[in-house]
Parts: C-alpha cells; sequence; structure tokens
C-alpha cells in the first residue's frame, strides 16, 4: 500500500509495567522472546510438556503446507486436564466456577464437583449414543452447565459446535445441518436484561429443519418462568438424565490432531466460516497464552466476560483458563442490568467485580465503549481495588478508549492486554505480555513468542516499519484451525491463497519504529480516497479522539471524482448528545466533528457525510458491522443479516441516512 497517510495517534505515549508487577509475573524476562523465536518448536513442546499425556507424541510438527499436525503420534484427553489433575491433586477444593446469573443466583463449583459432574454428564451423552467423533451441537446460555457439557463432549471424544443463544432459529437450524450434529443440548431459556430469552421455543423452530437431529437435551434453568413443550422421544430434561448418571468416566484417549471442536466465525465480512480446531495443539496454545498473557496466578479470580458462544469464551473462558487449575468467573446477563432486578444498572460489572473481589477482567472494546458513552460515574462509585491486570479483545481498541479503561477501570494501576487474534488462530497472536512489555494505547504490541508475524504489501514483500500494509503468520503454530469443516477447498482459498504457504487473517497493520503492531482493522475497510490509503481504524480513533465521540465508525463510499469518500457514523456521548430536535444544534457538531477530523488528519480525510447515531450495527458478539454500512451509505440492498444483533439498528439508520446526508 503506497501513499501514506500518517498514523495520527500519539505513539510515544508508553505505559511501563510497574516493578512490583513484574517481580511477581509469570513472563517477566524479555529474553523469552529471544529464546522461543530462535526455535519455536522447541518452545511449544516446551509448553505441551506440561499438559498430561496417556502417550507422548513422536513428532512436534508435520507441515505440508497449509496443512499441519502438532504432536504427531500423541494421546491425551482435554477434561482430564482441565479437570481432572486439579480434582485428583491439590486443587480439589479450590474452586473452578464462580457463578452469578442475571437475577443475582449465584454458584460455586470446585475441581472436585466439577470433575463429578464432568464424568456423569460425558456418561449423559453416551448414554444418548453420542460415539467419538460425533458431533453435539450447544445452544447454551452462560450457565456453568454450558462449561461442563463442553468438557464432557472432550472427555469422550464430541466434537461440540457451540451456537450463541441469542441466535435465531435459521442461524441454529444452518450451523446445525452444516456440521450434522446427532445431538442438540440446549435449556427452557435464560436472562438478558430482565427478559426471558426462549431458547427452547427457538430450537423447536430450528429442529424441524434438522434431519440428523435425533435428541434434544433440555435444561431447566427457568423454572415455572417459562412455559415450554417437550416433544416425547426427543425432547429428555438434562436433570433426569443427569440423575441416572454414573459419576465415572474414564476420559477417552484422544488423538492430538483429533478435532477437538468446530465454531463459526462472527460473520463480520460475510457468511460464517466452520473452523476446525484439533486436541492438542489448541490446547497447548490456549494453556500457554493463558498463563502468560493473563500472568494467571493461584489465587486470582479471572474473569472473560465473552459468551462460550464465541472462540473467546472457548479459550479464555474455559479451556486455557482450566488448563491452568485457575478459578473463572461467569456471568450470564447483561451489563447494564442490576440484582434488584430494575434494570438501568449500568454497573453491574463493577459492582460485581467489587463483590467478587475479581482480579483479572477480560473484555471487548464495545463494552469499554458503551461504559464511555454511559459516564464515568458507574465505575467510580465502586472499589475496583481487587483488579491487577485488564484485556481487551474482538476489534481494534481506539486509544481514547484504552485511556478511559486504564484509569477509570485500571485506575492507572493495572496493565492493559491488548490481544489480537481471530477464531482461526484458536490462541491470542499479538499482545503485550504484561510483565515485560511497555504497552502504548491502541497497540497489540509484539507477536506472542513463537509466532512470526509480519507485514507485507500486496505482492507479500515485508514492509518497513512504519508502512502500512497486510498482517501475515509466516509460519505455522499448534492452535491454528485445520479446516473450515467439510470444505477444505474454501480453506485453501480463504486463507492461503493469497500468498503460498504463509497464513493471510485479512486484516491490515503497521509496525513502529519500536518493533509495535498497530491493527488497522480489516483489509477490505481500507478506503482509497484520491489515492491515499486511509484505514478506518485511523478515523475511527480519530473521532474518538474528540470529546463528544464515544464511538465512531467509519466506511468508504463510492466517489466520482475521490474514488471513494470517508462516511462517518458516530455515536456522542450521552451527557453532549444535542437534544432530540435541535437539527442546529445536531448541524453544529457535524460539521465541528468534519472539521476536527479533517484538521487532525489532513483534508483529504475530512468526511463527506457525518452521521449522528443512536447505535451502530453490530454483530452478536459486538463488532460494528461496517460492510451493512457501506450498504446503508451506497443505497444497497443489505447483505447477509443473520448474525447481526438488532436489525432494527440499521433500519433506522437507513432512514436517517437520507435525512442527514450532506
Ligand atoms: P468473519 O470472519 O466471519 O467475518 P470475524 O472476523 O469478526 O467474522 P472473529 O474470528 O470472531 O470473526 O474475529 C476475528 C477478527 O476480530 C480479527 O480478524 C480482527 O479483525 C478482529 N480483532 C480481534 N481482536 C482484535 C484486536 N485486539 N485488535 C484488532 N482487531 C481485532
Ligand atoms: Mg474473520
Amino acid at each position: 500500500m503506497s501513499n501514506e497517510i500518517a498514523v495520527n495517534w500519539q505513539q510515544d505515549r508508553a505505559f511501563a509495567p510497574s516493578p512490583e508487577f513484574v517481580a511477581n509475573a509469570n513472563a517477566n524476562d524479555p529474553d523469552i522472546y529471544t529464546r522461543a523465536n530462535a526455535d519455536p518448536q522447541a518452545w511449544w513442546e516446551s509448553w505441551a510438556e506440561q499438559l498430561d499425556w496417556i502417550q507422548k507424541w513422536d513428532t512436534v510438527l508435520e507441515w505440508n503446507a497449509p496443512h499441519s499436525k502438532w504432536f504427531v503420534g500423541g494421546k491425551l484427553n482435554v477434561s482430564a486436564n482441565c479437570v481432572d489433575r486439579h480434582a485428583l491433586g491439590v486443587r480439589r477444593d479450590k474452586r473452578a466456577i464462580v457463578w452469578e446469573g442475571e437475577p443475582g443466583d449465584q454458584r460455586i463449583l470446585t475441581f472436585g464437583e466439577l470433575h463429578t459432574e464432568v464424568q456423569k454428564f460425558a456418561n449423559v451423552l453416551k448414554g444418548l449414543g453420542v460415539e467419538k467423533g460425533e458431533r453435539v451441537v450447544l445452544y447454551m446460555p452462560m450457565i456453568p452447565e454450558a462449561a461442563i457439557a463442553m468438557l464432557a463432549c472432550t472427555r469422550i471424544g464430541a466434537v461440540h459446535s457451540i451456537v450463541f443463544g441469542g441466535f435465531s432459529a435459521e442461524s441454529l437450524k444452518e450451523r446445525t445441518n452444516d456440521c450434522g450434529a446427532k445431538v442438540i443440548l440446549t435449556a427452557d431459556g435464560y436472562w438478558r436484561r430482565g427478559n426471558i430469552v426462549p431458547l427452547k421455543a427457538t430450537t423447536d423452530e430450528a429442529v424441524e429443519g434438522c434431519p440428523t437431529v435425533e435428541k434434544v437435551v433440555v435444561l431447566n434453568r427457568l423454572g415455572d418462568k417459562i412455559s415450554i413443550t417437550m416433544q416425547e422421544g426427543r425432547d429428555i430434561w438434562w436433570g433426569d438424565l443427569v440423575a441416572q448418571a454414573s459419576a465415572e468416566c474414564t476420559p477417552e484417549p484422544m488423538d492430538s490432531e483429533d478435532p477437538l471442536f468446530i465454531l463459526y466465525t462472527s460473520g463480520s465480512t460475510g457468511k460464517p466460516k466452520g473452523i476446525l480446531h484439533t486436541t492438542s495443539g489448541y490446547l497447548t496454545g490456549t494453556m500457554a497464552t493463558s498463563k502468560l498473557v493473563f500472568d494467571l496466578q493461584e489465587d486470582d479470580l479471572y474473569w472473560c466476560s465473552a459468551d462460550v458462544g464465541w472462540v473467546t469464551g472457548h479459550s479464555y473462558v474455559v479451556y486455557g483458563p482450566l488448563a491452568n487449575g485457575a478459578t473463572i468467573f461467569m456471568y450470564e446477563g447483561s451489563p447494564d442490568w442490576g440484582t434488584e432486578g430494575k434494570g438501568g444498572a449500568r454497573d453491574r460489572f463493577w459492582e460485581m467485580i467489587e463483590r467478587h473481589k475479581i482480579t483479572i477482567l477480560y473484555t471487548a472494546p464495545t463494552l469499554i465503549r458503551a461504559c464511555m458513552k454511559w459516564g464515568e460515574e458507574h465505575p467510580n462509585s465502586h472499589d475496583l481495588s481487587s483488579l491487577r491486570l485488564l484485556g481487551s479483545v474482538g476489534e481494534p481498541i481506539n486509544p481514547e478508549a484504552w485511556l478511559w479503561y486504564h484509569e477509570n477501570i485500571g485506575k492507572g494501576r493495572c496493565p492493559i492486554v491488548d490481544t489480537w487474534w481471530q477464531t482461526e488462530t484458536g490462541a491470542i497472536m499479538i499482545t503485550p505480555l504484561p510483565g515485560i512489555v511497555t504497552t502504548k494505547p491502541g497497540s497489540a504490541t509484539r507477536p506472542f513468542p513463537g509466532i512470526q508475524a509480519d507485514i507485507v504489501d500486496e505482492k507479500g514483500n515485508s514492509l518497513p516499519d512504519g508502512q502500512k500494509g497486510i498482517l501475515v503468520i509466516r509460519q505455522p503454530w499448534p492452535s491454528m484451525l485445520r479446516t473450515l469443516w467439510g470444505n477444505d477447498e474454501r480453506y485453501q482459498q480463504v486463507y492461503w491463497s493469497k500468498f503460498e504457504g504463509i497464513y493471510f487473517p485479512g486484516d491490515g497493520a503497521v509496525r513502529d519504529a519500536d518493533g509495535n503492531f498497530w491493527l488497522l482493522g480489516r483489509v477490505d475497510d481500507i478506503m482509497l480516497v484520491a489515492g491515499h490509503n486511509i484505514s478506518t481504524m485511523e478515523m475511527e480513533s480519530t473521532l474518538v479522539e474528540h470529546p463528544a465521540v464515544a464511538e465512531a465508525a467509519v466506511i468508504g463510499k463510492a466517489h466520482d471524482v475521490k474514488g471513494q469518500a470517508p462516511v462517518a457514523f458516530v455515536i456522542i456521548r450521552e451527557h453532549l448528545a444535542p437534544a432530540p430536535g435541535d437539527t442546529a444544534g445536531a448541524q453544529k457538531l457535524r460539521d465541528e466533528l468534519k472539521k476536527w477530523v479533517g484538521e487532525k488528519l489532513g483534508a483529504i480525510c475530512r468526511p463527506d457525510d457525518v452521521i449522528l447515531s443512536a447505535d451502530l450495527p453490530k454483530t452478536r458478539s459486538g463488532k460494528i458491522m461496517r460492510r451493512l454500512l457501506r450498504d446503508v451509505a451506497e443505497g444497497r440492498v443489505l447483505g447477509d443479516t443473520t448474525t447481526l444483533a438488532d436489525p432494527v439498528v440499521v433500519a433506522s439508520l437507513k432512514e436517517k441516512y437520507s435525512s442527514e446526508e450532506n
């Protein structure tokens, strides 16, 4: 990509870890990078050695690009590594899961209790005729049984495919049919913002069109709050099955490369892809990254707020932390719902952190920006002194949002790990190691030890520091996807055809003189305005720097003269938003924002249109769907909207666009 324009963030703002943090950190020797990168296979092998193996591997890596096999010849079981070795050792009475429901109900499971529950449910699955290699769909709330069911699948070698509990019947049907599941695990429903989400009713609708599904297991979450119908012969109560199940189930010896799970991507850029992960490489990668990136210590209460329906919930709610014997916190509901059930409680996260004394929080920029919009008073009314480390994942975090997180949540004390990775990569790829790396707001900093990331031009040539380009990963890594389920051709085409033998994640990036990576958003979203490459991230971060702006999404709209013209959709912080009907105030603010961007990034970047919006179209995992904004701006019929969180948002934006276009 030529014709650089300057990245306008203050790249000199830097935060070194405190001496106290460094002293106790799991990784505090910068040499770790040199050692790992000198011999990545030996590095990964040193992590695999920390797992419990039934049979050790013969070969670390077989690489026939683009197909990799790791720890070939080895046998192990994931549930034995995440549960048994802790339950049968000193962590038997240690808390494994601390859970809170949206209405405030709570449960705690020790490793010993989790061990029993996982074995019972593994026997339930066996009793339903589920065999090694067969697929089980989970369509579940964020409750301990979701983790129990995942681990139970791994215990018997069944391949789980989790469908986020907020998805529609159509999405559930599509994913269930794509992976050919035999059993669906669900619940009657769950709580979300004080409302009931009727999972069972949605499952009934989906299963009509799912010929492979034989049984539906239904957990009783809501009791008499909901009435559901059970279909004779197909639907069975979870509790009834567990009550009859034996509490002993020997873990199935799984081959290193046996499939572990299938997970469909978020669908930000198009139709979701069925990512396949396998056993030992995935577990090695998630265990190593959890330990070093989150600096997990024996007495931590670690909270990753992602739903188990996303990869973050797989790798960093369940597998990575539990492989390390850490205590995980899980929460069922919405961040703006109070325990009193009165609604509008925008301090729920901070209230729970204070009450449970949570020490590590890993969340998404979308949540941080929502909190910025709501105002500082919510976190400020709680004691957050238990926190010692913060994380971010899912989208680039704007420097301004990073600083807000650092000051208002971390109180200037907690290192922030901005972690770049994907469903496909299985584990974190670019991230600070909090006891070593000096962080810069907006940069994910350095490739994890053993990961060979680079930035290249369209032809695949490495670019010098400071030049914007395409992020690539040059060498295979243990937790990489193995293929797309049932579609190896698409696997090769999507990830390996742009540059032969080199992994193409689809994101843009630039590296600074200190070797830090700055993610610039999707390659497809980079605009070409009058011959200049402008990333959505640069423009959005500049808008968020304006005191009135909480969140921004920028897209390039086709333009006769410039090729593309930038269009900005912005959300204003609540206390600074023009009153409804104040058209003059809104116009003034729009003009001011255009001028702001023009002054900060150059006239070329000045947006043609600024739309003040109450909300932005997002995936159900909270990512901005810029392709739909492009459709809105260019007056097209909307593309695939099945992963959209709230269809009303785009509909109202379409209306607003024609009235505010200027
Ligand atoms: P699809 O591939 O179906 O369009 P998706 O890419 O949103 O969906 P995920 O695998 O959930 O699906 O998301 C991975 C993407 O999220 C990355 O490719 C990147 O664009 C973005 N991302 C995740 N974490 C970060 C981060 N820390 N910084 C910048 N971008 C991030
Ligand atoms: Mg993707």
